[in-house]
């Protein structure tokens, strides 16, 4: 989806050395609309941009659709980034300008690769009556962010790992299938399902860092508590995580991968590498989609829609890494 904050704060990686557990809180954010739907954001943050390349968790629902109006998001651009859907519920139709057309389900991810340059629009279907998901963003190595766009679709097959259910949507992880999505750096995106009262080890690569975000129930993490709605991380340098139930069920996504290790720009939906860069990609926007209408420029054009989402005004500073 897209990012509608009007004052989008430019984000750098700037993350140090970590070790240990850390709980990273949620805030939200309205995705605006009349009846706007909010989201649940925890990355990026003050204190933490990346996790592996997983760049952006919003985390939303369930809702129910007759109150927020569920997502209605019309065309919008994207850079330098992949945009990873998962749904716990409802019904999303995407279209992007790759000339994808796509349902998004639940258990079923939708991986879009923006490479150069892509718009794409997310709506709730009609028949959707609670919507529950996550939108994941994964920021693209320099060697490969030029990419051509296009869009993947699968269906994990769910294994078992003692008491646990994986969905492994991204990578692989404790032995499962490698998903066929593509990734440009080592990844691993994953639904686990834990019952009340059980926990699991899982296996993970030690050049890995990991966050786990709690859709239901409380987890613990290596021994620490992460609420619903948070965003627990972990540190590299460990072969496993443990990860347990209190008195409800827990079910939780496990992003992981290997630190990126790369500065990037994040402005609005764009990813780059500095200001100018940017500046550059909202102009064109600007131009030749918002006021132009060029369905053979660096964004091509979206089937089915009158208009697309005007870029936000820059702030007046130019952008730059923040300490
Ligand atoms: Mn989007």
């Amino acid at each position: 989806m897209s990012n509608l904050e009007t004052e989008p704060d430019e984000l750098v990686n700037h993350d140090g050395p970590a070790a240990g557990i850390l709980v990273l809180e949620p805030r939200e954010v309205p995705l605006g609309g009349p009846r706007a739907m909010t989201v649940r954001r925890t990355l990026p943050q003050r204190g933490r941009s990346l996790i592996g390349a997983w760049c952006f968790v919003d985390h939303y629902g369930p809702d129910d659709v007759a109150e927020t109006g569920g997502m209605t998001v019309p065309p919008h651009p994207h850079t330098g980034l992949q945009t990873v859907s998962w749904l716990f519920e409802g019904e999303v139709e995407h279209r992007d300008s790759s000339g994808a057309r796509a349902r998004v389900r639940p258990r079923e991810v939708n991986l879009m690769t923006a490479g150069r340059g892509i718009q794409h629009s997310e709506v709730s279907t009609p028949d959707t009556v609670r919507l529950h998901g996550a939108q994941l963003w994964i920021a693209l190595p320099d060697r490969d962010r030029h990419t051509a766009p296009f869009f993947e679709h699968a269906e994990p097959a769910p294994i078992t790992v003692g008491a646990a259910t994986l969905r492994v949507f991204v990578g692989t992880l404790a032995g499962s299938a490698a998903s066929p999505v593509r990734t440009f750096t080592a990844l691993v995106g994953a639904q686990l399902d834990l019952p009340a009262g059980t926990s699991v080890d899982l296996p993970v690569d030690p050049r890995f860092e990991h966050g786990l975000l709690v859709d239901a129930g409380t987890a613990l993490l290596d021994g620490v508590e992460i609420p619903s709605a948070h965003l627990g991380y972990a540190a590299p340098g460990r072969s496993s995580v443990r990860i347990a139930a209190g008195d409800s069920p827990v079910r939780a996504l496990l992003l992981g991968g290997e630190p990126l290790g790369e500065p990037i720009v994040m402005w609005w939906n764009f990813i780059a590498r500095d200001h100018d860069e940017i500046v550059a990609l909202r102009e064109q926007w600007q131009g030749e989609v918002i006021d132009g209408g060029d369905a053979a420029g660096r964004f091509g054009t979206v089937a089915g829609w009158e208009h697309a989402l005007p870029a936000p005004v820059m702030p007046d500073v130019r952008l730059r890494p923040r300490d």
